[in-house]
C-alpha cells in the first residue's frame, strides 16, 4: 500500500532554466549540496531515492542511494534537471518558475519516512538559488516520521492523501529562510461527498415464518441502498454457510436465504446484515419449523387399579413440534384378543394423566399407549404399556412392585448404601441435609441421593416419613423414590436424578422462548402431578420454583420433588403447620390456620404469578413484611405485565390467589380452565426474562442463609444484572462490528472506470468537460493531471465528484495552454487506476483560417 504526499515549495525567485547556467552553489561543507532535499525511506534492502538539487545551481537530481545513506550528495547516479514538467518522473514532479510540487510515494513500512531537510545556500548572484552568504545559517533538520498506523500525519511537511480538500495549505515551515518563501500547499485527492438522501434501508422483511418440516423456506428482504452493498445472513449470531439445502442470493436490491426440506434443526432468530458505504443495516425474521410433536416419551404408567378402571398417567413428548401440545390420544389394545388392535379412548385429553373407566373387563388384560398432538399433527404412538391384568371384582391392588413399574421402598437398615451407590458430585442442600449424584455399582446408572442427618429419633422419624409419601406419589411428574438406607447418622434416600435443573433456569437461557403457551405447557404439568398427589391425599406444603426441575435440557418436561415438608390429609382431622417458604406460603398457614390442598394451589398461584411477569407477588423487604402482604392477599399486575397477559391468564392467576381457600380452584378446576386448555393464550407476546433473571439472583441469595443481607444488596445485584444485560447487548455490538467489517472486507474494491474519459476539443473561451464514473470501495480518491502535474482547483479549474461515483473535471475559459492530456487517478487502498484523453483547444483564428482555406 502506497501513500501520495505532496510537496509544495513556493522559491522567491524563479528557478533557473535548463540554458541558465551560473556557479556552483556551495554546500555548508563545501562540497556542493542540494538545496531542498527530500529523503524517502524504502523497504529494508531496497534502495532510497533522494531527490534534490544538484551541484548545477537550478538542476535538480534524482539519486538512488542505499538506505543507509543519510546525505545524498557524492552518491548521485542519475541526475536531471528541473527544467519542465516533463523532466522529471510524469507523476513525481512538476515545476513553473516559482512552483515546486513533488508528488511523492510513500510506503508505510516500519521505519519509513519522509524527511524534508533544509540546507545552507550559497550565495550566487545568477542563480535563483542563490541568497547572500551572510544569511547562512548552521544545517537543522526537521523530520516527520510516517507511523504504521497513522500513515500519513499532517505535518508542515506532508499532506496526506487523506486529508480533505477543505483541508487548509500547510503553513509555511518555521526554518523559511527570510529571502525565500516556502509554502507546502497540498494538492488534496478530492473526495465523495458524504452521502446524502436516502440511507441504506432493509424493506419488506417479515418478522416471523412458520414452517412445516420438509417444506421449501425463503426469507426474503429488500434492500435500498448505495451500490456497492454486500450481505450476510446469520443464524442465531452466527454466519450461515451455504451448502446443499442453504443457498443466499444478494443483489443491490434484495438478499434472500432459500432452505429446501427444511428441518428442526433450521428453527431460530435469522438476520439479514447489510451493508454499503454509508453504513449498515440489520433485520430479525424468527423461523419456526412446525411438525406434529414426537411420541410422549416413555411407557405410560398404571396406577390406582380398580377391576373395571385404572389411572393411566405419561410423560410429555421431548420435542412438542415447535408448536405446545394441545391434546393426549389414548388408546387401548385388549391384548386376549389380538384381533381387535387398537382402540381410540379419547383424542382429547388435555393433562397427562387419564382415568380409565369404561370398556375395561374385570380379569381382562389390556395395554396402552399415547400419541400427541399440536396444531399441526398427530405424533406416531409412544410406548406401548406394560400388560396390565384387571383385578377380579373383589380384589384390592397388591403392594410391592405395581404394575406400573414403581417400587414400593422400604427403608433398608441392614445393608450399605456404599456397597450398592459410588457418591459424586453435591447437586444440591435443603433444610434437611445434602444432595448428591450417585452411580449405581451393578448398573452404572445415575442416581440422586437425599443424605438426611439422622441423630435423633426426630430426624430418623422425619426421613422415614418422606420415604412412605413418596412410596404412594407414583406419577411422571412426581420424582421416583427408588431405594433408602439408614445408617448411622443419617438416611439416604436414593432418587431418579432429573438432569434439567431447575425450570426457572431454563426459562432464562438465551434459546427459550418464554410465551404464554410455554407457561401453560408447565403449569399443565405441575398441575397433573398436583392433582395425583392430591388425588393420594398428599398435601406438598413447598411448592416454588426450585422444586420444580426439568427432566433434561432438551424437553419441555418438568417434575415436582423435595416431599421434605408433605403431609397426608386427613379430612376429618384438620392439620396446621408453621412452615413453608416465607414468599410462596398461603394466608391460612401464616394464620396457623388447618390447611388443605387448596394450600398447595395458593403457592402455585405465586409460582404462575412470577413464571407470567418475573415479579414475586408478596415479596417484602424481610420476612416479617413479606407475611403481611400475604395477610392482606393483596396483589395486582403491574401495568406493563397487565398489558402483555391475556385476560384468562390473569384470571387463573386470580382464581388461585383467593385468601379464602375454598374459593380457590383445586387442581382438577384448574387443569379445567380456559387457560390451562389453551383457550384464548396469548401465543406471540414474549414473556420478560429479564424480572426472572432478577428473581433467580436474589433467591441465590436466599438460598446461602444471607436473606436479610441479600435483600440490602438486592439494589446492587439488580444494577449488576442490568449490567449483565449492557454486557450482553455490548457483545451483541460488538458482534455487529464484527460482521460489519466482515461485510466491508467483501465490499473492498479497487477503483475501475465504468465510464472512461473521452477526448475533447474546445474553442478558446469555451467551457471543456471530461467526464468518467468511478466505482470502487472505500470510496476511491481522485486526483487530475494536466500532462502528468497535478491540477489544482481554481477559478476556471474545477472538479465536481459526487457520491454517485460521477467525476469531472470542468474547464472555464479555455486556453490554447490548456491543450494537453488529462489524467483522472483514482486510488483506494485497494489499487488505483488511471484514465486520459487529450484536450485540443483551437482558437478562434484558427478556426475561421481553416474554414476560410477549406472555403
Ligand atoms: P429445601 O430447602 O428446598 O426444602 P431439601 O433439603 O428438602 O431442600 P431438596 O429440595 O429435595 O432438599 O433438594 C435440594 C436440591 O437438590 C434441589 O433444589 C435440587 O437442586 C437438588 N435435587 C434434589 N433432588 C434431585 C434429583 N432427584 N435430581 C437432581 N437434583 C435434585
Ligand atoms: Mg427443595
Amino acid at each position: 500500500m502506497s501513500y501520495t504526499s505532496t510537496l509544495r515549495i513556493q522559491l522567491d525567485k524563479p528557478l533557473l532554466r535548463d540554458t541558465d547556467r551560473g556557479d556552483s552553489c556551495q554546500t555548508e561543507n563545501g562540497t556542493g549540496s542540494p538545496y531542498y532535499k527530500e529523503r524517502l525511506s524504502a523497504k529494508e534492502g531496497e534502495d532510497e531515492k533522494s531527490i534534490g538539487e544538484s551541484k548545477q545551481p537550478g538542476a535538480l537530481h534524482v539519486q538512488t542511494v542505499r538506505k543507509e545513506g543519510r546525505c545524498a550528495a557524492g552518491t548521485q547516479t542519475e541526475r536531471r534537471k528541473v527544467t519542465s514538467v516533463e523532466m522529471f518522473s510524469s507523476r513525481a514532479v512538476t515545476t513553473s518558475d516559482r512552483f515546486l510540487t513533488l508528488i511523492l510515494e510513500l510506503s508505510p513500512q516500519n521505519g519509513s519516512g519522509l524527511y524534508v531537510r533544509r540546507v545552507l545556500r550559497p550565495d550566487t548572484t545568477l542563480t535563483v538559488l542563490s541568497t547572500a552568504r551572510e544569511n547562512k545559517t548552521p544545517m537543522r533538520e526537521e523530520s516527520t516520521h510516517v507511523g504504521k498506523t497513522n500513515p500519513m500525519p499532517l505535518s508542515a511537511t506532508t499532506v496526506p492523501k487523506e486529508s480533505s480538500s477543505t483541508q487548509p495549505s500547510a503553513p509555511p515551515s518555521r526554518f523559511e529562510s527570510p529571502s525565500t518563501s516556502i509554502t507546502h500547499g497540498p494538492v488534496s485527492p478530492k473526495r465523495k461527498p458524504n452521502k446524502t438522501g436516502d440511507s441504506l434501508k432493509i424493506v419488506d422483511g417479515v418478522d416471523q415464518i412458520k414452517a412445516r418440516v420438509g417444506d421449501k423456506v425463503e426469507l426474503h428482504c429488500g434492500i435500498q441502498g448505495t451500490t456497492p452493498i454486500a450481505a450476510t445472513w446469520l443464524r442465531n449470531k452466527k454466519q450461515v454457510t451455504e451448502g446443499p439445502r442453504i443457498s443466499v442470493h444478494t443483489s443491490d436490491m434484495e438478499s434472500r436465504l432459500v432452505i429446501d426440506q427444511v428441518c428442526e434443526d433450521d428453527s431460530g432468530c435469522y438476520t439479514l446484515y447489510v451493508q454499503d458505504r454509508t453504513g449498515n443495516v440489520q433485520h430479525h425474521t424468527s423461523l419456526t419449523v412446525v411438525e406434529h410433536p414426537s411420541p410422549p416419551s416413555g411407557k405410560p404408567l398404571v396406577s390406582a387399579t380398580q377391576p373395571s378402571s385404572l389411572t393411566l398417567s405419561w410423560s410429555g413428548p421431548c420435542y412438542d413440534g415447535g408448536s405446545a401440545v394441545v391434546s393426549y390420544w389414548i388408546e387401548m389394545k385388549c391384548t386376549k384378543k389380538e384381533e381387535d388392535g387398537w382402540k381410540l379412548l379419547t383424542d382429547s385429553c388435555v393433562n397427562t394423566s387419564y382415568r380409565v373407566e369404561e370398556g375395561l373387563q374385570p380379569g381382562g388384560q389390556y395395554q396402552f399407549r399415547v400419541r400427541a398432538a399440536n396444531a399441526h399433527g398427530v405424533s406416531e404412538p409412544g410406548e406401548e404399556s406394560d400388560i396390565v391384568a384387571m383385578l377380579c371384582a373383589g380384589d384390592e391392588e397388591t403392594e410391592g412392585e405395581g404394575s406400573n413399574g414403581y417400587t414400593n421402598v422400604s427403608v433398608n437398615t441392614t445393608e450399605h448404601f456404599n456397597d450398592f451407590y459410588i457418591q459424586l458430585e453435591k447437586l444440591g442442600m435443603g433444610k434437611f441435609g445434602q444432595v448428591y449424584k450417585l452411580k449405581e455399582r451393578s448398573t452404572g446408572k445415575i442416581c440422586a441421593g437425599k443424605f438426611f442427618k439422622a441423630r435423633t429419633q426426630k430426624e430418623i422419624q422425619g426421613a422415614r416419613v418422606e420415604v412412605e409419601l413418596m412410596n404412594k406419589l407414583h406419577h411422571p411428574q412426581l420424582v421416583r423414590c427408588l431405594s433408602a438406607f439408614q445408617e448411622p447418622g443419617r438416611v439416604v434416600m436414593v432418587l431418579e436424578y432429573i438432569a434439567g435443573g431447575e425450570l426457572f433456569e431454563r426459562i432464562v437461557a438465551d434459546d427459550f422462548e418464554h410465551t404464554e403457551v410455554m407457561c401453560v405447557e408447565y403449569i399443565c404439568q405441575i398441575l397433573n402431578g398436583v392433582a395425583y398427589m392430591h388425588h393420594q391425599s398428599i398435601v406438598h406444603l413447598d411448592l416454588k420454583p426450585e422444586n420444580i426441575i426439568c427432566l433434561n435440557t432438551v424437553s419441555n418436561q418438568v417434575k415436582i420433588i423435595d416431599f421434605g415438608l408433605a403431609r397426608e390429609l386427613d379430612p376429618h382431622v384438620p392439620m396446621k403447620v408453621l412452615q413453608g417458604t416465607a414468599e410462596f406460603v398461603a394466608p391460612e398457614v401464616i394464620a396457623f390456620e388447618p390447611v388443605g390442598f387448596t394450600t398447595d394451589m395458593w403457592s402455585l398461584g405465586v409460582i404462575c404469578y412470577i413464571l407470567l411477569s418475573g415479579d414475586s407477588p408478596f415479596q417484602g423487604n424481610n420476612d416479617m413484611e413479606t407475611m403481611q402482604n400475604i395477610t392482606s392477599a393483596c396483589w395486582d399486575f403491574d401495568d406493563e405485565t397487565n398489558a402483555l397477559l391475556s385476560e384468562t391468564a390473569k384470571d387463573f392467576v386470580k382464581r388461585l390467589l383467593q385468601k379464602n381457600m375454598r374459593s380457590r380452584l383445586t387442581a382438577v378446576q384448574a387443569l379445567d380452565h380456559p387457560w390451562v386448555q389453551h383457550k384464548c393464550v396469548s401465543k406471540t407476546k414474549t414473556l420478560s426474562k429479564e424480572r426472572i433473571k432478577k428473581f433467580l439472583a436474589r433467591q441465590k441469595w436466599q438460598k446461602t442463609g444471607k436473606a436479610v443481607l441479600a435483600l440490602n444488596r438486592m439494589a446492587l445485584l439488580s444494577a449488576k444484572s442490568d449490567n449483565n444485560t449492557t454486557s450482553t447487548h455490548t457483545d451483541g455490538s460488538h458482534d455487529c462490528q464484527q460482521v460489519s467489517m466482515h461485510l466491508q472486507e467483501q465490499l473492498q474494491a479497487a477503483p475501475v472506470f465504468s465510464t472512461l474519459l473521452k477526448d475533447q476539443v474546445e474553442v478558446v473561451g469555451s467551457t471543456a468537460r471530461f467526464q468518467c464514473h468511478i466505482e470502487g470501495f472505500p470510496d476511491p480518491e481522485v486526483l487530475w493531471f494536466h500532462a502528468g502535474s497535478p491540477v489544482q482547483e481554481c477559478r476556471r479549474l474545477q472538479i465536481e465528484y459526487e457520491d454517485t461515483g460521477s467525476c469531472a473535471l470542468i474547464i472555464s475559459d479555455v486556453l490554447l495552454t490548456d491543450s494537453g492530456v488529462y489524467t483522472c487517478r483514482a486510488s483506494n487502498t485497494q489499487g488505483e487506476i488511471e484514465s486520459s484523453a487529450k484536450l485540443t483547444v483551437h482558437s478562434l483564428l484558427a478556426e475561421r483560417r481553416a474554414k476560410e482555406s477549406t472555403q
